[in-house]
């Protein structure tokens, strides 16, 4: 199963995407996790997209789109991928398109997990996040353990693109601009699957199962 998933940011995209890929075995990918692994760990890319996501821009169509040509020729990719922040434009879109087709593939569903804009604005306020796996947390339900990862034991905090509200409200600004218009673009290839995204992580997970 090949899918992607849209929606403003904390629509629940993150937690969502890990969930759903275990489900059906197939490999959760994730472009914001990528490029803040690679600015933690000082990589190349990360100096590359660093000025970027550190002010809530988009990193650059070319950059990104090269990022995730690698990562889905991986082998474990081959059995299928959820992609969770990739496409966020058309041009990234039409990328993706190219490579499926390349490879003689196509998307199965285009998910687009739908939250009204306060509800975003207090998930990503109160967003925690483990630095380690990438697992998502909430003030209102943290990790059983003093700030210390269930799954992995990590530390578990703020994401830094989290901080400053401008910063949140310029983000979901280039949401509706750059990325909404790609409900088209799946609609008119008959992929896109809306999904209400409120209510509980166990609610929403069902939601979307019985949608796939
Ligand atoms: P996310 O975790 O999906 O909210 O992504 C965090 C940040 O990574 C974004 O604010 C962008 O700076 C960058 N980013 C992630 N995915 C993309 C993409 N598909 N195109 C451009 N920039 C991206």
């Amino acid at each position: 199963m090949r899918l992607i998933v849209l929606g403003p940011q904390g629509a629940g995209k993150g937690t969502q995407s890990k969930r759903v890929a275990d489900k059906f075995g197939i490999v959760p990918i994730a472009t914001g996790d990528i490029f803040r692994w690679a600015i933690s760990s000082g990589t190349e890319l990360g100096q590359k997209v660093k000025q970027y996501v550190e002010s809530g821009r988009l990193v650059p169509n070319d950059l990104t789109i090269e990022v995730v040509r690698e990562r889905l020729a991986a082998d474990d990719a081959a059995n299928g991928f959820l992609i969770d922040g990739f496409p966020r434009t058309i041009e990234q879109a039409a990328a993706l398109d190219e490579m499926l087709e390349a490879r003689g593939a196509s998307l199965d569903a285009a998910l687009v997990l739908e939250v009204p804009e306060e509800v975003s604005l207090r998930r990503i306020t109160g967003r925690r996040v483990c630095i380690n796996c990438g697992r998502n947390y909430h003030v209102d339900s943290p990790p059983e353990h003093d700030w210390t990862c269930d799954t992995c034991g990590g530390d578990v905090g703020r994401r830094f693109d989290d901080e400053g509200e401008e910063m949140v409200r310029e983000r979901l600004r280039l949401y509706h601009e750059q990325t909404e218009p790609l409900k088209q673009h799946y609609a008119e290839r008959g992929l896109l699957r809306a999904v209400d995204g409120e209510g509980t992580v166990n609610e929403v997970f069902d939601r979307i199962v019985a949608l796939l």
